[in-house]
This record gives structure tokens, sequence and C-alpha cells, in this order.
């Protein structure tokens, strides 16, 4: 494998879901459903995982359905005291950096919560590029489309040259179909889609030897 690009997905793969931000924002997300669009929070659930299967995130399903205001929500979901979940990798800084080939971040959150949690894990200069829900606009991950966009936007043509880490089996698998090495962070046992697995980033170096190895 000759490598080209790494893309890195960011919530629950560049810190760990156990650290309990992620659970916030979605109890956010449920609260903004109830006191922004007035639903009960007995019928959020079902809505939530019926926009999830269908439209890729809660935030494209409210879009569809609900035409709220993307940048007003992502404000609303992201509003937490980051210092509480998040704190210097300098660790992980030297791991992400010894990399020998551009790293981007490809997400569906948006480009404000991608700079705050990377400023407070100290890890904002490991990173060439930021591929967010706005770059990605209308599509998302697993969407095809979201992942030829960031293919574009990271200039890099070929996806047999590119590595791609997410800790949702979801989103691993159309890009193992297009042809992206893929790393599944985060959750134990192998799968299909997924070329390596590791329990989390800090074992990176050992888990996914790959990404080192420089190209002829
Ligand atoms: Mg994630």
């Amino acid at each position: 494998m000759n490598l080209h690009t790494v893309f890195f997905d960011l919530d629950s793969t560049l810190y760990p879901e156990s650290n309990g931000m992620w659970e916030k924002i979605r109890q956010r997300i449920d609260l903004y459903m109830h006191k922004r669009l007035g639903l009960s929070y007995e019928a959020i659930p079902e809505l939530r995982h019926d926009y999830f299967v269908n439209y890729g995130t809660t935030l494209r399903g409210l879009q569809a359905h609900f035409g709220i205001d993307q940048q007003e929500y992502l404000d609303f979901v992201h509003d937490l005291p980051l210092d509480e979940y998040l704190h210097p990798e300098p660790q992980l800084r030297q791991i992400l950096l010894s990399i020998p080939y551009p790293r981007w971040i490809f997400t569906n959150s948006d480009l404000d919560h991608v700079q705050r949690v990377l400023s407070k894990m100290e890890i904002q200069d490991c990173f060439d590029g930021i591929v967010d829900v706005w770059a990605l606009d209308p599509y998302c991950k697993p969407q095809r489309e979201a992942y030829q966009r960031a293919l574009e936007l990271a200039r890099a043509p070929d996806p047999h040259e590119c590595a791609f880490l997410d800790d949702s089996i979801r989103n691993l698998t159309p890009a193992h179909e297009a042809g992206f090495f893929t790393v599944l962070v985060g959750q134990n046992g192998a799968h299909p889609a997924a070329d390596r697995t590791i329990d989390n980033i800090h074992v990176l170096r050992d888990g996914v030897p790959e990404l080192w190895i420089e190209n002829d």
C-alpha cells in the first residue's frame, strides 16, 4: 500500500467515548428537540433513530423535517464545558506528528467544535485540514458523496492510497468498499469492513504500523 493521506474521525475516535462528553452532547440534542421544537421526550428516541438511519445524523433529519438552522443547532448541542472532558494529550500529539503523511479530520461535526476539541487536547497543529459538516453539506458520513468530497478537499486522488479511522462500523463500511484502508477505533473484535482494529488511539503505532511505512 502506498499511502497519500490519513483521515481521522473526531468524536469517540481521537478521545474515548468513555470520557462522557459524547453522551452529554446526545443529551443536549434531546434537549434541543424538546425545547426548541416542542417534541415530547417520549417521541424523541424513535425520531432520532429514524433520522440516524435515513439521513445519517439527527441534524440532517431535523433540517429535512423542521427546516432548522444548522448553526444554531450546532451551537446549542456543543455548548459544554470541554475542560471537564478533555485535557492536553502530549503523547498522542507525538504519535500523530510522527505519521509521515498528511493528516486530515473527517467528521460529521462542525468546525467550531472540532477546533475547540483539538485545542483542548493541544493537537490542533497535528492536522493539515478539516472536513466538517459544513464542507460536506448537504451530505454526511456514511453517504458515499461525503467520502468523495473529503478526497477532493484533501487533494487525495485515490481512496486506495488513503487510510480512514473511525469508531463507527457504519462509517467505515462505505470507505472500505471504496478502497480506503480502514481502522476501527475503540471497539473490541474484528469486522469485515475494518482492515485493523485498535482499542484506543494511543495504541495506534503498534496497532497500525502501516501508517509509518514510507512509500517506495
Ligand atoms: Mg465518531
